[in-house]
């Protein structure tokens, strides 16, 4: 038996808008990663089932290859592809459910259609602060991922039933991406009672671990090592590590979506090492990973110097300027915010 953590009165009103529904929107954020993809489509699968034939997912721009496996990934709308199309759907919805993310910057492009649709909106994420732009906000920061509380939502309806196996691979494959594998975030037990359940379903845990994390090219296992080997600078006194990566060290190495997840948390395993930076030049800015282990809140950096945000450990931000005035910034940054005087910033707050 699971907390009762989503407020009942949050279950019900959704509840109505599914049964009186009949056209479904599901957004996510930017650069979709394992949540954002497996939340949206474990919905997308249940209302199917729930015999609701006009559901799309709706997401900004491509997301990594390795999540193209999952059941439904091939339906999902690119707004970045299909502007007109994915306006059209979002303009005509009778609901929208706006899956991990908590405010409408994190939609960039389609923010506008999405604010300004009539449909009834509900807000299913674990972010802090969560924006006022939908009817519905389950917001459950203490819960690791959005998927999780998809599951707990369908359950709480009643609808245990109605989580087909196909949906249980995309709840499972977002409940494991945002704990690293259940190697962070992941010591509430309720989350193995969940497992256990989607097990039943007819899962093969292995295969998806498998699926995601082991289908790299040559080219990104070389581009890690170079950066290991050259681009990791160490700043010892303040606990922290940073990699950069310009776009013509990307271009070298065949760089295409997803190559660098993850690159950000190699230096967590230095011992000492606490905070740990990734600055990638992107095609119009400069895209910013944060993370941390233990007290220091990497989001409250990301907020200060990269205009992001995210969770305490794991956060990121963007930059528009050139890559060597984003390095300035993060360097400015770690003189007056990092691990070692994080209190007495905190204290004057
Ligand atoms: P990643 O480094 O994997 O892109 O992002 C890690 C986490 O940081 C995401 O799950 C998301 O919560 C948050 N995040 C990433 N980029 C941004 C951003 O530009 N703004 C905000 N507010 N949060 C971000
Ligand atoms: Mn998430």
């Amino acid at each position: 038996m699971l907390t009762k953590i989503i407020l009942e009165e949050q279950i019900q009103k959704a509840k109505k808008y599914i049964e009186k529904g009949d056209k479904f929107v599901v957004v996510t954020h930017v650069t979709p990663d394992g949540d954002a993809i497996g939340s949206s489509l474990g919905l997308y699968h249940f209302l199917n089932e729930f015999s609701k034939e006009q559901v799309n997912v709706v997401v900004p721009n491509d997301f990594p290859s390795f999540y193209k496996w999952m059941p439904g990934a091939k339906d999902i709308v690119i707004h970045a592809k299909y502007p007109d199309f994915a306006e059209q759907l979002i303009r005509e919805a009778d609901v929208i459910f706006c899956l991990d993310f908590n405010e409408p910057k994190r939609i960039e492009r389609l923010a506008p259609a999405v604010v300004a649709s009539d449909a009834r909106k509900v807000m299913i994420d674990h972010h802090l602060n969560p924006a006022d732009f939908c009817r519905v906000v389950m917001s459950y920061p203490q819960i690791s991922s959005t998927s999780e509380l998809v599951f707990r939502f369908i359950c709480r309806m009643g609808l245990f039933d109605l989580i087909n196996r196909s949906a249980a691979e995309c709840i499972y494959t977002g409940m494991m991406t945002d704990t690293g594998a259940f190697t962070y975030n992941s010591n509430h037990p309720e989350i193995y009672t969940i497992i256990s359940e989607l097990l039943r379903k007819g899962i093969d845990k292995d295969a998806i671990y498998r699926k995601v994390n082991q289908v790299y090219s040559e080219s990104r296992l070389r581009l890690m090592g170079y950066v290991l080997y050259e681009k990791m600078r160490i700043y010892p006194e303040q606990h922290t590590a940073l990699i950069t990566l310009s776009q013509e060290e990307l271009d070298r190495f065949q760089y295409v979506t997803g190559d660098t997840e993850g690159f950000v948390n190699l230096p967590l395993s230095i011992d000492g090492i606490v905070f740990s930076v990734f600055i990638r030049e992107d095609k119009d800015y400069v895209k910013v990973s944060l993370r941390s282990v233990g007290d220091f809140p990497c989001n409250e950096f990301a907020s200060r110097y990269f205009n992001g945000g995210g969770h305490k450990n794991a956060s990121g931000g963007e930059f528009y300027g050139s890559l060597t005035d984003s390095i300035a910034n993060f360097e400015k940054g770690l003189n007056e915010f990092n691990p070692n005087n994080v209190e007495e910033l905190n204290k004057h707050a």
